[in-house]
């Protein structure tokens, strides 16, 4: 459908041009307010104003984006795809005025229309398609792919209804539907490019193929279109702006059944519009939980096959031979959320392409990479086979070919050794059997990467093991995570962005983050001292506000802000930190008034989901605005201890959170987080961090110093002793001081004690898995170092700086980086700046 050449010309001559300068961009403005919104100068509140920035910006991305595709299509290079069933985006305005260079002229522009721009940003609702961690790291990558010129798509679902919203009604979480398309200026439905997935049907045996065998015809299933959206993704200081592409189910051939219809079972015909659309509608709610149903399995086919569709088919525009695939695509898995996209490769190379098992699976391999999230077993997906069978027959043949070969290949290697031919099968015993999908990702794919080395090494060193032997070390790196410092600095924090940027010489920093190592020359210079640390009172100042305006509840900005906010679960430890402020308040409480004069007055700060049917997740939440309902109106401590739960906590929370720590907490059971990439936004915009040495934690420590950290706990290699100990040991007594606080929660101090039964037993008769007692001496002794340290504001000072001056290294730029060289093989292109 191109247009014809002698008319491109007239095209070119007409192509849209974006806008320059204030009056051209208010301009857009007012007369997208008055065209594309049909409103006036009569109706034009906040709303309406975000509305006509968004789509005068949107114009200017459009364009650049248009060209981005274009030059990439010409260049026919090889481009990353980058598959997350989780983008936990967050707001786009403010990042693509940023990203773009335009959020000076917007800002004068609308100011010159009555608006704040502040105001105006604050309209948009939170694109929350992500759990945490992981789907947030999947939207700082998409950042710096585009930053650095690489041509990548990501391909995820457009769910309608993204991360729940919370509530928090008597002190408990409630979850409520987040709609969140109302109006999303940011998407461009793709009606043209729908595509149609097939579930359930029969395989029956067909003609025979060219290599004489009877080829496998999966058919007479039921079939569901992909409809695809489009988000450009704007880099920074680059006109390079990539896509992603998030698709939407709805029924094939048709919104209902006419036959239905017409003979007056209305709601049957449209039963099957329901069925098909509710595959995109709801993103389930679990981070690091795998939980098995069957429309979770429906959601992952249906994105990968929609998606390997329409990778196949950019691959087969340019006619090249099939043995090119790998040089010209990478698919990059983030986790094993999509592993069935290996499955389906096979299954288009030699049920529909034709070609051979053998060649067909040498290329699936050099296209895919696979990143692993987790050690946690509840966390690692299992497929139940006939689940499988039902749902997608001929995958599960595949699955069961690619087994088949693969512990032959084994059984090669190592003769005899039955035991490990079972444990490293894809398939399972039991009843029923199961498939396990890490095994299936990392025999699909030719390199598999942990979040941090320490995670790294421990997947080699555990789950894996009989991996590394199979395949050897290579097939395993390392990619630590990174940031980007777009959003996490220069938008969430522009006063320090802009002070940074006066010391190392403006702000290519936002470039190239080792930039920031400069700050070290001014560890000793007052006047930036002071600064510095009035803009972090400022930034704690903006969240006191917040919390007052939301809670009611006044918090001093001068007392230490302690934060842990982050997804509620037992291995982040929440618990212990909780417990650790009931161990304070109860020494508060002890303590005479001249005592008290000497304490360092502290507000605790929580925040973060537990998943609807965690329950000790929830328990946890309780006893947190239990303890504040008690501390924050005790008269006698409460100048020195407020407890805070922020509800509904999300991307646009954290930037306002994240710049107004003094410690935020990572205190993980050693092993268990994989990397954690709050720690490095906190520590970014100046902040101390407490934690164990755990994830990224332990390299952050080597970057910045072990004198501007606090770590507490014990190491992950004691972590199974000690569980053993729990399980097996005999006189094991609870941890003094922990035992004070659990006598306090079971005297009914913070509510009814049956509320914190699961809480408490967990402790003691369930093993306490996650080690809490074994930590929690040291975590009280750290929390108190900490105290001493801030005493010593200038010191403090000091730690902050010297810890932001060696973050470079946290820069998902550099991870990104890393990716492309060693497991993708990309290589950037760079779009030249329009003239
Ligand atoms: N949730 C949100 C909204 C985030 O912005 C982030 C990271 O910044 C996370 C979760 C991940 O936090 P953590 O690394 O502490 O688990």
């Amino acid at each position: 459908a191109s247009i014809p050449q002698p008319l491109r010309e007239i095209w070119r001559k007409l192509s849209a041009s974006e806008f320059t300068g204030k009056e051209q961009f208010q301009k857009e403005v007012v007369r997208h307010v008055e065209t594309t919104l049909a409103r006036s100068i009569y109706n034009c509140d906040d709303n309406a104003a975000y509305s006509g920035t968004a789509l005068a910006i949107r114009d200017n991305l459009v364009i650049k984006w248009n060209k981005t595709q274009q030059h990439q299509t010409l260049q026919d290079q090889k481009r990353v795809y980058y598959l997350s069933l989780e983008f936990l985006m967050g707001r786009t305005l403010d990042n693509a005025m940023l990203n773009t260079g335009l959020k000076d002229t917007a800002r004068e522009g609308v100011s010159g229309l009555g608006f704040r721009i502040e105001d105006i940003i604050d309209q948009e609702h939170d694109a929350a398609l992500g759990n945490g961690g992981l789907g947030r790291l999947a939207a700082c990558f998409l950042d710096s792919l585009a930053t650095l010129n690489y041509p990548a798509w990501g391909y995820g679902l457009r769910y309608r209804y993204g991360i729940f919203k919370q509530e928090i009604i008597n002190g408990f979480q409630a979850e409520v539907p987040d709609y969140w398309l109302d109006f999303n200026p940011w998407e461009f439905p793709r009606h043209d490019v729908a595509i149609d997935v097939m579930f359930y049907g029969t395989v029956n045996p067909g003609p025979r193929d060219d290599h004489g065998n009877i080829k496998k015809v999966w058919e007479g299933g039921e079939i569901v279109q992909a409809i695809a959206y489009d988000v450009p993704i704007p880099g920074y200081g680059t006109d390079c702006t990539n896509n992603l592409r998030l698709w939407s189910s709805k029924p094939s051939g048709g919104e209902f059944d006419f036959g239905k219809f017409n003979s007056g079972d209305y709601e049957g015909s449209i039963r099957d519009q329901q069925r098909a659309e509710t595959i995109s509608a709801v993103l389930y709610p679990n981070d690091n939980i795998d939980a098995g149903k069957e429309l979770r399995l429906k959601q992952q086919y249906f994105w990968v096959a929609a998606s390997l569709h329409d990778i196949v088919r950019r691959f087969k525009k340019s006619h090249r031979p099939w043995k090119e695939f790998p040089e010209q695509v990478a698919i990059q898995l983030n986790d094993t959320h999509p592993t069935l996209a290996i499955v389906e490769l096979q299954r288009i190379f030699i049920d529909i392409e034709n070609l051979a098992w053998d060649e067909a699976w040498s290329l699936v391999t050099r296209t895919f990479g696979y990143t692993n999230h987790t050690v946690l077993p509840e966390a690692l997906e299992k497929w139940s086979v006939p689940l499988v069978q039902n749902l997608l027959p001929r995958h599960l043949q595949i699955i069961y070919d690619i087994n088949l070969f693969f512990l032959q290949s084994v059984e090669r290697k190592f003769p005899k050794d039955r035991d490990l031919l079972r444990r490293v099968s894809v398939v399972e015993e039991g009843t029923p059997q199961v498939l396990r999908m890490a095994y299936l990702a990392i025999i699909g794919s030719h390199k598999v990467n942990g979040v941090a080395e320490l995670h790294s090494d421990l997947i080699k060193a555990t789950i894996f093991k009989d991996f590394v032997d199979i395949f050897g070390q290579d097939k395993f790196t390392n990619v630590t995570n990174g940031i980007t410092p777009r959003r996490w600095l220069h938008q969430a924090n522009p006063k320090l962005s802009d002070l940074i940027a006066s010391k190392v010489g403006g702000y290519d920093f936002l470039q190239d983050l080792t930039k920031l190592s400069v700050l070290e020359k001014y560890i000793d210079d007052k006047t930036f001292k002071k600064e510095w640390m009035e803009i972090k009172l400022a930034a704690k100042v903006k969240l006191a506000k917040y919390i007052k305006d939301t809670t009611q509840i006044a918090v001093n900005p001068h007392s230490l802000f302690d934060i842990q906010v982050k997804r509620i679960h037992e291995y982040k430890r929440q618990q212990m930190n909780i417990f650790g402020v009931i161990y304070r308040y109860l020494r508060l409480k002890e303590m005479t008034p001249e005592e008290r004069k000497k304490q360092v007055p502290r507000t605790s700060i929580f925040g973060g989901k537990a998943a609807p049917g965690y329950w000790m997740a929830k328990t946890i939440i309780r006893l947190i605005t239990a303890v504040g309902e008690v501390v924050n109106q005790d008269e006698e401590t409460n100048c020195l201890l407020k407890v805070i739960f922020i509800e509904d906590y999300n991307v646009s929370k954290a930037e306002v959170i994240v710049p107004a720590s003094d410690i935020s907490e990572h205190i993980s059971t050693a092993g268990t987080e994989a990397s954690g990439t709050s720690n490095m936004k906190f520590v970014l915009n100046g902040g101390l961090i407490i934690g164990t040495c755990d994830g990224a934690n332990i390299e952050i420590t080597r970057e910045i110093g072990e004198e501007n950290i606090f770590l507490l706990g014990n190491l992950a290699e004691h972590v199974e002793d000690l569980r053993h100990q729990h399980r097996f040991g005999k006189d094991v007594v609870m941890d003094l001081k922990l035992r004070e606080v659990c006598d306090a929660i079971e005297a009914g101090r913070f509510g009814p004690e049956q509320t914190y039964s699961g809480l408490m037993s967990a402790l003691t008769t369930g093993c306490d898995y996650y080690l809490v007692s074994d930590d929690f001496s040291s975590y009280i002794a750290t929390q108190d170092l900490v105290d001493e340290a801030y005493k010593d504001q200038d010191g403090w000072a000091t730690k902050s700086i010297t810890s932001v001056a060696r973050m470079g290294f946290f820069s998902a730029d550099r991870a990104i980086n890393e990716y492309a060289d060693e497991i993708w093989n990309i290589e950037p292109s760079k779009i030249e700046p329009r003239s």
